[in-house]
């Protein structure tokens, strides 16, 4: 298959044309392996205008697919974030492509050593619904940075967007430099079974640990982005009138569909009162109502919308006392825009404590002592981000000390992960590997070590056949060196 022949817009691409595909993007790696400055740039600046060119049409179909998201929150990270990320690495590409010299112990001189970035090949990405165009294209502009081709499966859950970004990846790219391969959940399986370079995968953990295990056969590393249950430690030392508006603020941007959004709060158990009041009236602050306001964004899909009503249900069966922040208006027939709830009185055994929530319910785990608190937090699987919010330092330090997760934000919600410079990513249940900025680049680079052996040296005396000399020398770095 030559390389203008593929589609890149195929629904329901087989295997087979997903294997063409890679094939193509194989070919043209290996005839340029190691693209210049000026090449990826060029490359990134396509990008850039691809984004920047078609900015209504991005918000248009994203919005079709959410049936209703807030625009503001979409120029801010389907928008802002794509193209400063974008210009980030066209900036710096130059500088963290150059091989960098490292120290060479003394009894390797004078010999010297170097770490040259390397471009791996084909880089695989596949992309949630819930910011579709961030987690298809931050990942790319990094993939490209490198030296790489790539390759996004974008999400069946947002079928106009994936769409629109098929088309524009054929305008903008050839199928060799970047391609969209559109399709349902069969084709994000063959997709991840392809023997890529890299595999970057960013989704719930459920199906990570599937990703993983279809890379596996091909020995093809991966980046994984999941998710989990992000906790909130409101400290005792808590300013509640300053810190509820930011924690509300993260629960309730994208409707709470976000991986790093606070998934349940732990809340001295003598302030548990104050906390509703001060978060429920930062809730009608920011949404006067939430039925019909634009400005707050709709459930993805109905069958996630039922997850939710689901989850509320299943919590105030098992006796949790539930607060709805939802004002009177309700919503048009079909509207999934959900208004948030409250959790109170919660146990460990309720789907609510146990699964994600990725939705606006806020279930409040009240404790006695910092000590449990962490230990709450850490008798579960590790998570995405956590969140401190208070004024006593020592407190902020033991949490930061006994906790693992992947970002931490303090005092304020989310915006760890909006900072380029920091390392974006899970541990364990929440993810393996990170990108963002440099890290990004990198994550997508061979770090090559080459050592340059010098013509005059010492080494022939390590060579056989071995005797007094050999033995003396290997006593003295034993000791020494
Ligand atoms: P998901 O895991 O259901 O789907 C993600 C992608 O995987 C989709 O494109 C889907 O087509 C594909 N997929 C489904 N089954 C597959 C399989 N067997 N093999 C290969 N690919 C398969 O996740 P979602 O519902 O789209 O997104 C929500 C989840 O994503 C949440 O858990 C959230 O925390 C997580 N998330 C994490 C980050 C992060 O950066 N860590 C960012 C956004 C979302």
């Amino acid at each position: 298959m030559k390389v203008q022949e593929f589609d890149p817009a195929v629904v329901g691409c087989g295997a087979s044309a997903l294997l063409d595909a890679l094939e193509v993007q194989r070919a043209a790696f290996n005839a340029d392996m190691v693209p210049t400055a000026a090449v990826r740039r060029e490359r990134l600046g396509r990008l850039q205008a691809m984004v920047a060119d078609n900015e209504p049409a991005i918000l248009d179909a994203i919005n079709a697919d959410f049936g209703g998201r807030a625009r503001q929150e979409m120029v801010l990270t389907e928008l802002f974030v794509v193209l400063s990320a974008i210009r980030q690495q066209r900036r710096k590409l130059g500088r963290w492509m150059r091989p960098r010299r490292v120290a060479t112990p003394l009894h390797m001189l004078p010999g010297s050593s170097q770490i040259m970035p390397q471009p791996l090949g084909v880089i695989g990405n596949i992309v949630p619904w819930n910011y579709p165009c961030q987690l298809a294209l931050v990942p790319a502009a990094a993939a490209l940075a490198a030296g790489n081709r790539v390759m996004i499966k974008p999400s069946e859950l947002t079928p106009a967007f994936s769409r629109l970004l098929a088309q524009l990846a054929a305008k903008y790219f050839a199928p060799a430099e970047l391609a969209v391969i559109e399709g349902g959940v069969e084709v994000s399986r063959d997709f991840a079974a392809l023997p890529f370079d890299h595999l970057i995968f960013t989704g719930s953990t459920t199906v990570g640990r599937q990703v993983a295990v279809a890379a596996a056969h091909n020995l093809t590393p991966v980046t994984l982005e999941l998710g989990g249950k992000s906790p909130a430690i409101i400290d005792e030392s808590c300013d509640l009138a300053e810190s509820a508006p930011r924690l509300a603020f993260g629960k309730l941007f994208n409707a709470g569909q976000t991986c790093v959004a606070p998934d349940y709060a732990l809340v001295p158990r003598a302030r548990v009162e104050e906390f509703v009041r001060e978060v429920s009236a930062a809730a009608a602050a920011m949404y006067p109502q939430f039925a019909g306001n634009e400005q707050y964004t709709s459930i993805i899909s109905e069958r996630h919308h039922a997850r939710l009503q689901q989850l509320v249900q299943d919590a105030e069966q098992q006796g949790a006392r539930v607060v709805r922040l939802g004002g009177t208006g309700a919503g048009a027939a079909g509207e999934r825009r959900m208004a948030p709830v409250l959790l109170l009185d919660v146990t460990p055994e309720m789907a609510v404590m146990r699964e994600e929530i990725f939705g606006p319910l806020l279930p409040v785990v009240p404790y006695d002592t910092l000590q449990q608190a962490i230990a709450f937090i850490n008798q579960r699987e590790r998570p995405l981000a956590l969140y401190w919010f208070g004024r006593e330092r020592r407190n902020c330090t033991k949490v930061l000390h006994s906790t693992i997760s992947g970002g931490v934000t303090i005092n304020d919600a989310l915006w760890h992960a909006a900072q380029e410079n920091l390392p974006f990513g899970g541990v364990g249940a929440s993810g393996t590997g990170a990108y963002h900025g440099e890290h990004g680049f990198l994550a997508f680079s061979k770090q090559k070590p080459i050592y340059r052996q010098a013509r005059l040296n010492g080494f022939g005396l390590f060579r056989p056949p071995y005797g007094r000399v050999f033995d003396t020398l290997a006593d003295f770095l034993k000791r020494h060196m």
